[in-house]
């Protein structure tokens, strides 16, 4: 067997630098648990940026996926498909949505509501051509596309990108008053996540949600939450929104929505939005294709079926408590809701990647992001007594000095 050497070295030799991954080469999951092609057994606290909530390799998902492969893969939207229109039925009632737009990534979910408030903003909000604004957040992550980064705040993900397309206004987050000020006759939409993954697990202040639905509202603004992380179950609700009661007026789902088995996601719309797209005006390939249909149906029924919707906030409770309980002086804060866990380290800690390598070498597989930074979100299916072995195994490492 070729050792993790052999494959980091290929990679090294033939792919482009834009990851740096931890040293780790692995070969096969199941539920939680990932083993590297040396045969060693890691925790995945990462759990693919929350893309496989249901576990590695769910068997009813992975029956669904061997199933329709073997029926029918492919038509393009040329012609319909079995497996889109009960796909659409299923997610509507699940989600209360009322339309939906199948696409393939993350990345893609958000440029196709982008161009559809645009759309909408010209032809039902009557804004004058071109002129049209979306609002977003400082510290947003949502997505890699030109125009995503071209709104984006991190200067890693914009520098040497440019140019980058206008037409969007920058506010803080977590402070609706800001959006209220931000708003000016053009505005179509104003584009948030519940909780901010990638800036490091930004829980904002209670109430914010629902004040920036009563400013959208008040003021004719789509308001379109970016559930792609938080979404299908991470924060202990199907939806983040839940947490405040609120209802989004379309809401951008992708990751877990295949339990990490193949890309898709989607634009759900409970308003008009999606309505003013017509027949060549947008689209993609792969998108709403019989297989991602077919898998997403079942990625969502054992979503709930299975209960891990209810587990996530129970064990994101228990596994709060337990990172909270670790006395160090290294550690800032620990924050999270569900399963979506931050644990921030004080500056002077020396960054978040060597605590995440300590943990590799103590079995447990985690991502620091922002620097100071470690995310703990584990599949949805972690029960209490892996979370006390992962603790067992995370406390030695803020214990001391730190590794
Ligand atoms: C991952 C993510 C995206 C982008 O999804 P991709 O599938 O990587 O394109 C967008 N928004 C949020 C909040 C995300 O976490």
């Amino acid at each position: 067997m070729r050792d993790s050497r052999y494959f980091i070295d290929l990679e090294q030799q033939f792919g482009a630098f834009n990851y740096k991954p931890l040293d780790v080469v692995l070969h096969r999951g199941q539920g939680i648990w990932v083993w590297d092609v040396e045969g060693h057994r890691y925790l995945d606290c990462l759990a693919a940026y929350s893309a496989v909530n249901q576990g590695h390799c769910h068997p009813k998902i992975l029956k669904t996926l061997i199933d329709q492969a073997q029926t029918l893969c492919l038509t393009s939207r040329a012609f319909r498909n079995d497996q889109l229109g009960p796909f659409y039925q299923e997610v509507c009632a699940l989600t209360r949505s009322h339309r939906v737009l199948p696409m393939n990534s993350g990345a893609e979910a958000v440029e196709t509501v982008i161009k559809s408030v645009r759309k909408w903003g010209y032809e039902v909000k009557g804004i004058p051509r071109d002129r049209a604004e979306v609002i977003v957040c400082a510290g947003n992550f949502h997505g890699r596309t030109l125009a995503i980064v071209g709104f984006s705040t991190d200067p890693k993900s914009r520098a040497g990108f440019g140019p980058f397309a206008p037409g969007f206004t920058v506010i803080p987050f977590g402070d609706a008053a800001a959006l209220e000020r931000a708003i000016t006759p053009h505005t179509v939409a104003f584009l948030v996540e519940p909780i901010q993954g990638e800036a490091g697990v930004i829980i904002p202040p209670r109430g914010y949600l629902q004040e920036v639905r009563r400013i959208c509202t008040a003021h004719n603004v789509v308001l379109i939450l970016d559930e792609i992380q938080t979404g299908l179950g991470r924060t202990g609700r199907l939806l983040a929104e839940e947490h405040e009661g609120i209802e989004a007026d379309i809401t951008l789902v992708g990751k877990a929505l295949s339990g990490g088995f193949y890309p898709v996601s989607a634009v759900l719309s409970t308003s008009e939005v999606l309505g003013v797209l017509r027949p060549g005006e947008h689209g993609s390939t792969f998108g709403g294709n019989p297989l991602a249909c077919a898998v997403a149906r079942t990625a969502l029924r054992v979503l709930v079926e299975e209960g891990m919707i209810e587990n996530s906030e129970k064990m994101g409770e228990f596994f709060l408590a337990g990172l909270r309980a670790i006395r160090s002086p290294l550690i800032k804060e620990v924050r999270g809701r569900g399963l979506m866990i931050g644990l921030e380290l004080q500056p002077e800690a020396g960054g978040a990647r060597r605590f995440c390598q300590a943990l590799k070498e103590r079995g447990i597989l985690c991502k620091d992001t922002h620097e100071h930074t470690i995310r703990f979100s584990p599949p949805l299916v972690i029960q209490r007594p892996d979370i006390e072995w992962a603790l067992d195994r995370i406390l030695p490492v803020f214990a001391s000095a730190g590794p």
